[in-house]
């Protein structure tokens, strides 16, 4: 299975699974023509999604229409089910960013016929991550700032302060669906600003000033 890297220490967490949260950003809503879930929406990637920088990324051969989504990562570092939200922090073991690549094709086709959306959402290399830190590196979580450029251009930025449902809200409601293992991955949603990434791109995230990754697509 596939790891996620806690720096500086490099200690390296294998990925037992990723839970990825929907539409949790008002403008992204917008911009998607979506409606707000009244609790947060939930899909899975499997470990196998996991590409670390540089990659390369590989696109799937089935989408014409492939999106970037620079979305906070979370790693969880303890088990955890049925958590109260006050406690739900305590679980964290750091904190990174990443990009849920999504066939967007795929997704619209998926959206008509009811139908799930894991072919556009759960393909190998669907999940670029960076390396993550421990939440003594950030100021306040609900304050953070996540970006994503193509190519040296700014396509995505946005905040922390803007997600419809914060970190306990999102790690609390998962634990009542499902058991959160040590290793697990939470992607918390993507600001507005989404667009396709095609062959030859470079992609480069940030998140407050701490972590930067760079990724090639093949
Ligand atoms: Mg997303």
């Amino acid at each position: 299975m596939k790891t996620a890297i806690l720096a500086p220490v490099d200690k390296e967490f294998i990925v037992p699974k990723i839970i990825c949260v929907g539409r949790n950003y008002v403008k992204h809503i917008q911009e998607m023509k979506a409606e707000a879930t009244t609790r947060p929406l939930i899909f899975l990637k499997p470990s196998v999604a996991i590409v670390h920088p540089p990659g390369p990324i590989q696109l799937p051969n089935y989408s014409q229409d492939i999106h970037h989504e620079v979305e906070v990562v979370l790693l969880i570092g303890d088990t955890a089910k049925n958590i109260a939200e006050r406690d739900a922090l305590s679980v964290l073991a750091g904190v990174g960013v990443g990009i849920d690549l999504t066939a967007r094709d795929v997704q619209a086709q998926a959206k008509k016929g009811g139908s799930p959306w894991t072919a556009a959402k759960a393909f190998d290399d669907s999940a670029p991550i960076s390396h993550f830190l421990s939440t003594l590196h950030f100021g306040r979580l609900d304050r953070m700032e996540l970006w994503l450029e193509v190519n040296g251009e700014i396509r995505q930025r946005g905040n922390t302060k803007d997600m419809i449902y914060g970190f306990p809200e999102i790690i609390s409601y998962i634990s009542t669906v499902m058991t959160l293992e040590e290793g697990d991955l939470i992607f918390t949603g993507t600001p507005d600003g989404v667009a396709p990434v095609h062959s030859g791109d470079l992609i480069r995230i940030g998140l407050d000033n701490q972590i930067e990754a760079e990724f090639i697509v093949e």
